[in-house]
């Protein structure tokens, strides 16, 4: 344990500003009594995050809102100064009720979800967001309607294997995608060795070399004895 800097020897100690009190409430008592420090919380006043990052927790707040028990989706559009002009999450177009068990039904309640990328874009006119960021990886008929709004950039949280077409379809827009949990893994499009009458068969999710991709490419893949027949 650190000795602790606020309990000098008599005499030896003149500071010429009092040393600041301690947060830890434990430490005030350890204080008085030259007992060693409790380490002290870490000050999170000071830690700014990003414009991102603010909108995509701003996300998540939305995707509290949604009422579907599979998936809550939430969204957030940010313009071109970094201002949060619009929010979204996943559910039945607004005014529309239904019964808690029409939602259920997993694959019933499916064709009549709106998701979120597609009720943020009803909330504002094309060119005026720059970035988006979603909770979930949007599927490639949210990345179409992302598109249309001439939305730039897309961020999302979660990465889902069924949405991975929408990487190919960003790169051709030219729209900056960017998976912020996937830490340095690049996304790149579906693998070209991909089985594409096998919906089971996704291909590779990460950058690879050429040669270990396609080595590689279907190591984790859950169709892979159907895939190679
Ligand atoms: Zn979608």
């Amino acid at each position: 344990m650190d000795p602790n800097p606020y309990h000098k020897p008599a005499g030896h100690y003149k500071p010429e500003k009092a040393p600041e009190m301690p947060k830890h409430p434990g430490n005030r008592f350890r204080l008085m009594f030259g007992l060693p420090l409790l380490p002290e919380p870490e000050n999170t006043m000071n830690k700014r995050i990003s414009k991102i990052e603010y909108a995509m927790r701003i996300a998540e707040a939305a995707a509290c809102r949604s009422e579907d028990p599979f998936y809550q989706v939430g969204a957030a559009a940010m313009s071109e100064d970094g201002r949060i002009i619009a929010t979204g999450y996943n559910g039945l177009p607004p005014g529309v009720q239904a019964s808690p068990s029409w939602w259920n039904d997993k694959e019933k309640r499916k064709p009549y979800v709106l998701h979120a990328e597609t009720n943020l874009c009803s909330m504002f006119k094309r060119g005026e967001v720059q970035a988006v960021c979603v909770t979930l990886m949007p599927c490639p008929d949210c990345m179409r309607v992302l598109a249309a709004h001439g939305v730039k950039e897309v961020y999302f949280r979660k990465h889902h294997e069924a949405s991975h077409d929408s990487v190919g379809l960003a790169q051709f827009w030219g729209i900056k995608m960017q998976w912020l949990d996937g830490g340095n893994q690049e996304l790149e499009p579906p693998n070209p060795h991909r089985n594409l009458n096998d919906p089971d068969c996704f291909g590779s999710v990460l950058k690879l070399s050429p040669s270990a991709r396609a080595e590689n490419c279907c190591d984790d893949c859950p169709s892979l004895e159907r895939c190679r027949k």
